[in-house]
């Protein structure tokens, strides 16, 4: 028997009648709904482990087993306090469901697909959903704070601020401004230093998980480092405190910054906990608001990513169905015919795929190309792709900008199929689950359904990555005269001017680019195209010497 099946069965309870909830892996707290007010003596909850779930899609190792022994850790604390918990593996949550005696209930998962799977058993009445009460806004709050769609998530931040009172003086923000974005896009050289995050003991039941996972699921891309695995309230707990009292003080003002010294600068790296719920958004936002240490830049820049992007984006996923809903969300030409399943490896089937929707197709722009093998890992020789790319496939997390301003950014320029970046994230990242997923990187990072969610398509050149970052320093390319990244971006001005003239926030780079004499646009196309198939190809075909581009 494995060390976790003996440790929960030492708190095995007699058979009395309780009232059973189905706890999905994004629920792992007692801080919120039925297991937060009723008595543990008269609750049960079943938590199920799905190994075709994990085998789906390429998940990163690290992803799975933070998943996994959490939801493990997660059983043995409501165990402890008299909860009885059933923990069971099946091959899909619907058969663990159904083999249950009686009728269940469950807060509503907040990933689409957990929610499609379960739905036959909340029509059938085996299953009966209750609100999930983490989230800190409803869709009234987006849809009051507005009228769209477009959407825009500062319209919402402003509303949901007022309503809920956060970082406001009565009617008015703290400080006299909603946002202190402005101050907050300072490179960082150094100083202060970046916090190193911490490292966690590896208990029984973690060891464990990660032997299955390197046993079951070691084909997954990703390195696997159990001791970065926050499993325990108490690692949690630790993860949070180095946060508030190393990250947060110099949050602010270093939001932007990126830097091969540091892979998190500033940023918290409690996504993934958050959106496991081990850590609750509403914690989050009362510790970080009333903490003295945290200048009000910081609290404000902070608050805005969780009160504001955060729920914002979830309310966008929820009023499009995932972007379903949307024209093209079908279209067989933003992928190769036959193409329609779950998941691809290195621009391949990935065999654990199955039949499905696979998600949304919209392609805004008619971007179509395939994502170039530089994202699972072949070197490309840019150094900002290189290195961004090294961080994710080691700590399955980078933080916003790099997220942004690299690896969508690039694939913006490279016209890359909306979908297949979104699929690459889905799987790349520790935080990912397509409610978030999707809209940051179909919406926000590839402009995939236009101006829908955000102003503009969030592309730059050289100059913007060499301002924020130390990157070009170290790469083959100069950024002011070789770098192919900056006639990448005005290729792509060129290619969608017509679709990109409404963009206000576009004009000035449209003027720039009109005024480019037809033979940098002949060498900006020609960039454009060379760069693409050579990346496409691989590192050795990306042409590398100075003065080609
Ligand atoms: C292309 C792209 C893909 C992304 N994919 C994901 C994803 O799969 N999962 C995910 O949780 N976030 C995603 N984000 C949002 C954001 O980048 C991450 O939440 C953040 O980088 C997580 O690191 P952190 O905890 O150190 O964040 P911090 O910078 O410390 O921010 C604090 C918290 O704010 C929240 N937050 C900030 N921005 C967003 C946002 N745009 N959407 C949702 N939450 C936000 C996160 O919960 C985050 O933990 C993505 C952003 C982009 C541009
Ligand atoms: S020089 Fe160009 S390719 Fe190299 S790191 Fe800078 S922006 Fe990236």
């Amino acid at each position: 028997m494995s060390r976790f099946r003996e440790l929960l069965r030492a708190y095995e309870l007699g058979a009395q009648p309780r009232r059973w909830l189905f706890v999905p892996y994004d629920q792992l707290t007692d801080a919120v709904g039925p297991l937060s007010r009723e008595p543990a003596g008269e609750l049960g909850v079943l938590l199920v482990e799905c190994p075709e779930k994990a085998a789906r899609r390429p998940y990163h190792q690290q992803k799975l087993a933070l998943l996994l022994t959490s939801m493990r850790h997660f059983a043995l604390e409501q165990a402890r306090r008299g909860v009885a918990v059933r923990h069971v593996v099946a091959s899909s949550y619907a058969a663990a469901l159904a083999e249950h005696p009686g009728t269940l209930e469950a807060m509503r998962p907040a990933e689409r697909e957990l929610r499609s799977e379960l739905a036959p058993l909340v029509d059938s009445g085996k299953l009966r959903l209750l609100p999930h009460e983490g989230w800190l806004t409803t869709a009234e709050d987006f849809q009051s704070a507005q009228i769209g769609p477009p959407w825009r998530m500062d319209a919402f931040y402003r509303y949901v601020r007022r309503r809920l009172g956060i970082l406001m003086d009565g009617d008015r923000p703290l400080g006299g401004r909603f946002s202190f974005d402005a101050e907050n896009r300072q490179p960082w050289g150094g100083d202060p230093p970046a916090p190193t995050p911490p490292t966690f003991e590896v208990d029984d039941v973690t060891l464990e998980v990660c032997a299955l996972v390197r046993e079951r699921f070691g084909h997954h891309p990703g390195t696997l480092t159990p001791d970065r695995l926050p499993a325990t309230l108490a690692d949690v707990d630790r993860l949070w405190a180095w946060a508030r009292s190393e990250c947060l003080p110099s949050f602010g003002p270093f939001e932007d910054a990126m830097s091969t010294r540091s892979r998190g600068l500033f940023h918290t790296q409690v996504s993934a906990l958050l959106n496991l719920q081990r850590l609750s958004a509403r914690r989050l936002l009362e510790d970080v608001t009333t903490d003295p240490r945290i200048p009000l830049a910081s609290q404000e820049g902070f608050v805005r990513q969780v009160l504001g992007w955060r729920e914002y984006m979830r309310h966008v996923h929820e009023a499009t169905d995932g972007f379903r809903r949307l024209a093209g969300a079908t279209s067989p030409t933003a992928r190769a015919p036959g193409d329609g399943g779950y998941a691809r490896w290195a621009g391949k089937p990935w065999p654990g795929s199955q039949s499905g929707d696979g998600g949304s197709l919209t392609s805004h722009l008619g971007a179509a190309r395939p994502l170039p093998p530089a994202y699972w890992g072949a070197r490309s020789g840019l150094n900002c792709l290189d290195t961004v790319v090294a961080a994710v496939w080691q700590d399955a997390y980078s933080h916003h900008i790099t997220r942004l301003m690299v690896l969508a950014n690039l694939a913006m320029l490279l016209n890359v199929s909306p979908r297949e970046l979104t699929d690459w994230f889905w799987v790349a990242y520790v935080d990912a689950y397509d409610w978030v997923v999707e809209p940051n990187v179909h919406g926000m990072g590839s402009f995939g359904v236009g101006d829908l969610l955000t102003t503009k398509p969030y592309v730059a050149g050289a100059a913007y990555i060499d301002r924020m970052s130390d990157y070009c320093e170290g790469c083959r390319f100069d950024p002011k005269t070789t770098c192919p990244v900056t006639p990448l971006y005005w290729a792509y001005l060129h290619r969608h001017r017509d679709a990109l003239a409404s963009v206000p926030r576009l004009k000035l780079p449209l003027a720039a680019e009109a005024k480019r004499s037809a033979a940098q646009r002949e060498r900006d196309a020609r960039t454009y195209e060379a760069v693409s198939a050579g990346l496409t190809e691989g590192e050795e075909h990306l042409p590398a010497q100075k003065g080609l581009f």
